[in-house]
């Protein structure tokens, strides 16, 4: 393998040693930081990410509360979850798993969270404010890649970044991060003519698909830092959105799957956490 890896595993315990010394802090102060996580019905996928973020809430003293709610569960049930959480002084950051069952609306659910407490930066005012360049809560995913490439030293200025994927959790703010630390920028998706003419063009090239293996190594630049946002299983093994053997056999950087971003979107999730934290102790 001619790249170096980005590893999620050394670099989130790294950030995870970094969130522990804070909630100690607060400790200190007599405060805990708190996270809920409402997960609705049965979606196995959902329910490893949820046993996750709770093991690392164990791990570095935040409180986590999960509330199980049923597959049938109403719109109404779920925004008065939300709200009790809201309302919760205990409660400093609310998540809720996605994807929701079909019946519930994701958007008008998410929107309900207050801004401070939304520790995945999915509301309309984190999104505004990242879309602006405005200080907010970033998600978790793409802010985790962001602090891969730095860590790595990767330089981000100027250079020509592709992202394969425009959604609102993970492309879009991805694209968002990159241009604001002064890369040129192109957002590709399933429309995209000739998508490999885009893709073999990038100096840092993030794939957030949902394909296994789709990036293959005739549509990476040699040298390029490549990021795999995507979690794929096939034949019962994790994957990644690129191929990642050849891929890596030309690239300059690489992030594993599994063992790479997904690792630092937990992280993350526990630094927004506990940021939150810090501002409402800081208001007592
Ligand atoms: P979405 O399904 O919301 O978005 C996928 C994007 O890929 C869309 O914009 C879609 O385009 C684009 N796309 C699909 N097919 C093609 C194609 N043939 N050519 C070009 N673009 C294509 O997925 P998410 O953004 O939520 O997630 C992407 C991946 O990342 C998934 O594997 C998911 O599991 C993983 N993930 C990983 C996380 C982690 O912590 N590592 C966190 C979140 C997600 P269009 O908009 O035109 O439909």
């Amino acid at each position: 393998m001619a790249a170096q890896l980005l590893d999620g595993k050394i670099l989130s315990a790294k950030l995870e040693e970094k969130v522990r010394a804070r909630v100690e802090a607060l400790a200190e102060k007599g405060y805990t930081p708190g996270l809920t996580v409402i997960l609705v019905g049965e979606n196995p996928a959902s329910q490893t990410y949820v046993r996750n973020k709770e093991k690392a809430c164990e791990r570095l003293g935040i409180r986590s509360r999960t509330l199980r709610m049923p597959e049938a569960t109403t719109q109404a049930e779920l925004e008065s979850a939300i709200a009790q959480a809201n309302a919760d002084p205990a409660v400093n950051g609310i998540l809720v798993q996605l994807p929701l069952p079909k019946h519930l609306n994701e958007e008008c659910a998410l929107s309900l969270i207050l801004p401070e407490k939304d520790v995945d930066g999915f509301h309309d005012v984190n999104a505004g404010r990242l879309s602006k360049g405005l200080d907010c809560v970033g998600a978790c995913t793409p802010k985790g890649a962001l602090c891969m490439l730095k860590e790595a030293g990767v330089d981000i200025c100027g250079k020509e970044a592709v992202i394969v994927g425009r959604s609102n959790i993970v492309g879009k703010p991805m694209a968002l991060l990159l241009l604001k630390e002064n890369a040129t920028v192109t957002v590709c998706h399933s429309r995209t003519a000739d998508l490999a003419a885009h893709t073999r063009r990038a100096d840092i090239l993030v794939a957030a698909i949902g394909r296994p293996r789709f990036i293959t190594a005739d549509m990476v630049k040699p040298g390029a830092v490549v990021v795999d946002v995507g979690i794929n299983r096939v034949d019962g093994k994790l994957c990644g959105d690129v191929d990642f053997e050849p891929v890596s056999q030309i690239a300059s950087w690489i992030t594993p799957v599994p063992g790479g971003v997904g690792k630092m979107t937990i992280a993350m999730l526990m630094d927004n956490t506990v940021a939150a934290a810090e501002k409402a102790a800081l208001a007592l």
